[in-house]
């Protein structure tokens, strides 16, 4: 759409002009300045509107009203103009690469047309893209005098963390949350999130995964029954509205803009969130100037580390699990070149009998593979010793349906690779790495891996080996960062003696 600028400066979009092919007409990215309107306090607004797209940066066709109710709300002061590119960067994505654009013959503009190919997936941004916002009032919504409804108890370390968050939340501080894999960092969040949604805020739990969002959404739910709770994700139903709790995908933040009085990293180090500047952008843009932002993870990067031991970054450390028991520390067992028999359709021999011990004694084992490739050849030497066994890598098709076999028990031992480093959760396992020295599997990789064992209170221990053709640094540090953890543990008095 092209948009003409009258003597105020206000753009009239082109079908409520009388100016067909005038040549001021233009897309919205070349005019020099866009101004702000003051909301007019007695116009009355749609609250449909409202609901869709407070806090939110969205497309013309993204909105339910026609053009003539949507300019009104523009003249009324009630929604915002942005250009959807501007000073060759994406406004939306924040890309400001020029090899990350493109231009094509645009129907809409009637010009070559400039366009964000890094955010393409979430519907096109170019030269005559408005990106649309709402500015007037914030829904009000209502929150019961005591939305969260959990019976359980934290920790001593649970605890001190939920304090601290209640804190930064008041504050509208930073923190990071480091914690153990297995301490139960969700019920961490409760008291925080209660916290904001008492002071009216809006809270945002954001994820690099969408196994993570289907996963807590019903946690959520049940933890806040009386609040509106929304999923977000590729896919979901969940798109047309806002509300005071929102769990999405790190990507989906892209579609919001100021939306958020605290939002909720988790995962802050995995991929993508760490390897990609544009989510970093989209998390600045979907929260207030004035906001609480918590950062969470089991295995911050170098960087991170540093700022804590520095005094530099707000941290609470959570270094045992909810069950009071140790972390399983990794032991190393060398296995020669385990490639070189593996094509040969071999196995080492230490491997090989650790699976027939497995096997023999009914105990459920994950076997972590650098790559792809080997899931196949592995899978097929390991089937000969029993056909239940198999692999599952991220483009698999049967991934869910594998994993959920594996819970059931009808899959004895599960090939993988570091897919399931992070957030599958099986009680008794055991674990073993193929190949640790494998540059693929960095310190954060093997003590996430590390972490599938012992997470249950039933089965709080359990073995984790790295098999390996030399030990490395990674291989080392990963064992140095658990025993660390236990160490601090053990000294703060939240093992069990
Ligand atoms: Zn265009
Ligand atoms: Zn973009």
């Amino acid at each position: 759409m092209r948009f003409f600028q009258n003597n105020e400066q206000l753009l009239i979009p082109e079908p409520l002009t009388d100016k067909q092919d005038h040549p001021q007409l233009k897309p919205i990215s070349h005019f020099e300045q866009l101004p702000s309107v003051f909301p007019n306090t007695t116009y009355t607004f749609s609250t449909e509107l409202e609901q869709i797209l407070y806090g939110k940066q969205l497309f013309l066709e993204n909105l339910p009203l026609p053009i003539e109710q949507l300019h009104q709300h523009y003249v009324n002061g009630y929604l915002s103009y942005r250009k959807g590119i501007e000073n060759q960067m994406c406004i939306r994505c924040g890309n400001e690469n020029p090899s990350l654009f493109a231009k094509f013959s645009c129907s809409r503009c009637k010009h070559e047309c400039t366009y964000c190919r890094k955010c393409i997936s979430m519907g096109r941004v170019s030269e005559c893209t408005p990106l649309i916002s709402w500015t007037g009032p914030k829904p009000q919504d209502s929150i019961p005098l005591k939305p969260l409804v959990w019976n359980g108890t934290l920790s001593v370390g649970q605890q001190k963390a939920s304090e601290a968050l209640v804190d930064t939340v008041k504050h509208n501080d930073q923190i990071l949350i480091w914690a153990v894999c297995g301490a139960g960092k969700t019920e961490i969040l409760f008291e925080g999130i209660e916290a904001a949604l008492l002071e009216n805020k809006r809270v945002c739990i954001a994820t690099p995964r969408t196994d993570v969002v289907i996963e807590l959404a019903p946690r959520i739910k049940s933890a806040f029954p009386q609040i509106e709770v929304i999923a977000l994700y590729g896919g979901s139903e969940d798109h047309g509205s806002t509300a005071p709790l929102t769990i999405a995908t790190t990507h989906q933040l892209l579609r919001f803009y100021r939306a958020f009085d605290m939002i909720i990293i988790d995962e802050v180090d995995a991929f993508p969130y760490s390897a990609e500047p544009m989510l970093q952008y989209a998390v600045d843009q979907a929260k207030k100037d004035t906001s609480s932002t918590i950062y969470l993870t089991a295995t911050p990067n170098n960087k991170w580390k540093q700022e804590i031991a520095a005094g530099k970054r707000k941290a609470v450390t959570i270094p045992a699990r909810y069950h009071r028991h140790p972390l399983p520390v990794p032991t190393f067992a060398w296995c020669g070149n385990w490639e070189k028999k593996v094509k040969k359709q071999k196995l080492p021999q230490n491997v090989l009998q650790w699976i027939k011990d497995h096997l023999k004694s009914h105990k459920q084992a994950f076997l972590f593979v650098p790559r792809i490739d080997y899931i196949k050849i592995v899978v097929s030497i390991l089937q000969k010793l029993d056909h239940r066994i198999e692999g599952v890598y991220s483009e698999d098709p049967r991934r869910k349906d594998k994993v959920s076999a594996f819970r059931r028990g009808e899959i004895p031992i599960l090939v993988t690779t570091t897919i399931l480093e992070r957030g599958v959760t099986v009680p008794k396992i055991d674990v073993a790495v193929l190949g640790a020295e494998d540059t693929i599997f960095t310190e954060s990789a093997l003590v996430q891996i590390s972490g599938r064992v012992g997470r249950s209170s039933d089965y709080p221990t359990g073995s984790i080996i790295f098999f390996h053709y030399g030990k490395t640094k990674e291989m080392i540090q990963a064992k140095k960062h658990i025993e660390g953890m236990n160490k601090e543990a053990s000294e703060k008095g939240l093992l069990e003696v």
